[in-house]
């Protein structure tokens, strides 16, 4: 074997265990969420994130389009809302309202927007839908 096919194959077997402790956290975080999901957020976390732990927690939450909706993300998603909750404890953040869009990530119909950002001032995510009074999808 050369050496290159061998750092191929070792690389592949770096690659997989990676993914496969990625996929374990996963399911310790939030347990009983669809295994097609597990894999696939499992995947971009390997691949995206080079390091980077800023809203790790979306890789997850952004496997369904409507977070709130979803019992195994329930307690992940309170925890954002807790966590943006207290950043804004600083008092550098203010909020515009922008009542044509809700979130649907946390759910929110309150229409408010980090003023600097755009995102979701309860959750700081851009996931807004439209408001017509349906919930249509994506
Ligand atoms: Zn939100």
């Amino acid at each position: 074997m050369s050496l290159i096919d061998k750092l191929e194959d070792l690389v592949v077997k770096v690659d997989t265990e990676y993914q496969e402790k990625m996929e374990a956290v996963i399911r310790e975080i939030v347990p009983g969420m669809p295994e097609g999901n597990v894999r696939h957020a499992a995947e971009l976390m390997c691949t995206d994130r080079m390091g980077n732990m800023m809203d790790i927690d979306l890789y997850i939450l952004h496997e369904e389009n409507r977070p709130y909706k979803c019992p195994y993300l329930k307690e992940l998603l309170e925890d954002r809302i807790a966590r943006v909750t207290k950043m804004h404890e600083n008092k550098s953040y203010a909020y515009d309202t922008d009542d044509n869009y809700w979130c649907a990530t946390c759910g929110s119909h309150s229409y408010k927007e980090d003023s600097k950002t755009g995102y979701c001032w309860h959750c700081d995510t851009d996931n807004w839908i439209k408001e017509y009074g349906a919930d249509v999808g994506i």
